[in-house]
């Protein structure tokens, strides 16, 4: 059978690999999924697996086992993928923005490569849109606004509305030459993928009266995300987006999911690192700059989008592996920032240990690996197949909580949680809350006519009580997780018994609600009773309490 993973030998390797691994002496492409070396052609290239055996002091039995663990997740990960690949046609015609008139020489090399060359200074630019293949200039020439098109734009020191389009490399930051070989590269076709999975029936803004969240595109970096006002819809340009995974980190509902590595095989991925110290590092870092040796039990894991990792996926982590985690990486994002402060302080809290460690160069990691402690007491494991980002970190939070009560941890600009409160008195059991939220925090009971509340999967939004219609009832509290049981468990918010209809005796709404109308609608009906009775029936029986009045009202007239 045809074997998925090769190891292209050019060390010597001295102990044998799992039977799962073709070993190869020579470069090679045959159908390999997974390889330690770009030589051996496979689909998926895993530099990590060749760091972790030049760099590892674990013993040879731990090598054979780490190592196939190292093809296995690579493999997870191309399984479990749900991108999709799409292409633009990316044309000829490239714009160069300077006032470098040194430029000339450039714009003659790119024409002898058939590039079609406009030279334009900064300061006529007004506005870019578009994307890669289809850009769109829009630009002052005197006092007429012109528009121009193009593929690429090649822009000394771009400004940021610059940069978060496709298409546009600043030689400023990729160095002329790196510049130039993206023109290259992209000329003729240009190739991207969905980085991003999202379900709108429990995003936070999605088809809302007022806008409660957006956060995916305030932290987006390009044009992939756009909030489209008017509508409350979301609309996403895969073409313009990076992968970063930016938006995942800080979306509260897990509305957004990474097609690279989605949450169910990130959790399947963890499984891997039982008993290990997990040492993520993004695919961007240059791992010949980790120039020490990799403490025992140390394996690494290396990540696409540096910025995806969220506090499910963490939690995930530490509680699989029993170990502290260690981020290699020169760029923490937002989202996974607050995430890991907001960890270490529950992790401090309960093991008087850290959680989480970042560094970006290898004395820092040195001296990291000389005071990492594990806490095997932590481990735990969910099934978490089905199950949303918030439902998932509540269940592995309330797990280590135990039922103590640990305080408070603060959250953040990024990341939230909070609780609510609820003024029982001024509550009429109307349950616009409960439409209102659509994650399931607020829930309706009728086997006891109560409103129920689930903080812990609450994302915070404030749509309950931007819908209550009373005054001063629901109040939203933002950004506190708090580390006791009553916090992850379903609590009662408000209660009332039913009203039966006075002509029927069926129970058809709660008695707070039928003497709130009664207050409101008895000054209006005076003295006749008829209406007044029908305050106090079900919708059924109303019309047949008034039809029935004039009947009679009729009848006497008829006999007088
Ligand atoms: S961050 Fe998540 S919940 Fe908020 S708008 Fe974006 S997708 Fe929706
Ligand atoms: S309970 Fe309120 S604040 Fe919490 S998610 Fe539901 S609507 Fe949003």
């Amino acid at each position: 059978m045809q074997k998925e993973y090769v190891f292209y030998d050019t060390v010597g390797i001295d102990f044998p690999l799992d039977e799962a691994i073709e070993l190869v002496k020579s470069p090679c492409n045959g159908d390999f999924l997974v390889s330690n070396n770009p030589d051996a052609e496979a689909i998926i290239y895993a530099p990590e697996i060749n760091f972790y055996l030049q760099q590892s002091r674990d013993t040879i039995a731990q090598k054979i086992n780490n190592v196939t663990k190292l093809y296995a997740i690579r493999g997870l990960g191309f399984d479990f993928a749900q991108d999709m690949d799409y292409s633009q046609e990316v044309g000829n015609k490239v714009l160069i923005v300077t006032d470098d008139e040194s430029l000339e020489a450039l714009k003659a090399e790119l024409r002898d490569e058939d590039f079609t060359v406009m030279l334009l200074s900064p300061s006529a630019i007004l506005d870019v849109n578009g994307h890669i293949g289809a850009l769109h200039v829009t630009l002052k020439k005197e006092d007429e606004l012109l528009e121009l098109e193009c593929d690429q734009i090649l822009w000394w020191n771009a400004p940021i509305f610059a940069m978060k389009q496709s298409g546009v490399y600043d030689p400023a930051l990729l160095g002329l030459e790196g510049a130039l070989k993206k023109l290259r590269d992209n000329k003729g076709e240009y190739h991207y993928k969905n980085y991003i999975n999202y379900d709108p029936s429990i995003c936070q803004y999605h088809e809302r009266r007022v806008e409660v969240c957006g956060k995916c595109a305030e932290v987006c970096p390009t044009v992939a995300i756009l909030k489209e006002d008017e509508t409350k819809h979301l609309a996403f340009s895969h073409i313009d987006c990076h992968g970063c995974g930016g938006c995942i980190s800080v979306c509260p509902s897990g509305a957004l999911d990474y097609t690279q590595m989605p949450r169910i095989a990130f959790s399947h991925l963890s499984d891997y690192f039982k008993g290990s110290t997990a040492l993520i590092i993004p695919h961007k870092m240059d791992l010949s700059l980790i120039d020490i040796p990799l403490r025992e039990g140390v394996l690494p894991l290396m990540i696409e989008g540096e910025k995806y990792l969220h506090e499910a996926h963490l939690l995930n982590l530490l509680q699989t592996s029993g170990n502290p985690i260690i981020f290699y990486t020169d760029f923490i994002s937002k989202g996974t920032g607050d995430v890991i402060r907001i960890l270490n302080e529950i992790f401090e809290k309960k093991y008087h240990k850290k959680a989480i460690y970042v560094c970006e160069d290898s004395a820092d990691l040195a001296r990291i690996f000389e005071g990492l402690e594990s806490f095997p007491e932590c481990m735990y494991g969910i099934n978490e197949d089905g199950l949303r980002k918030r439902e998932i970190f509540s269940a592995r939070l309330s797990h280590l909580v135990d039922g103590e009560d640990l305080g408070v941890v603060k959250t953040g600009e990024h990341v939230h949680y909070g609780d609510i409160k609820i003024n029982e008195s001024n509550c009429t059991l109307c349950l616009s809350c409960v439409g209102a939220c659509n994650v399931r925090a607020l829930t309706a009971h009728p086997e006891d006519n109560s409103l129920r509340f689930n903080a812990s999967i609450c994302t915070n939004c404030g749509y309950c009580e931007v819908t209550c219609p009373e005054k001063d009832c629901l109040t939203v509290i933002k950004d506190e997780i708090s580390l006791k049981p009553s916090w992850f468990s379903q609590r009662v918010m408000a209660k009332d018994e039913l009203f039966t209809c006075l002509e029927c005796g069926m129970p058809f709404a709660t008695v707070k609600a039928v003497e709130k109308i009664a207050a409101i609608m008895t000054p209006l009906f005076g003295n006749d009773e008829v209406k007044l009775r029908t305050l106090y029936c079900c919708a059924a029986c109303k019309p047949k309490v008034m039809f029935k009045a004039h009947m009679e009202n009729e009848n006497k007239g008829l006999s007088l």
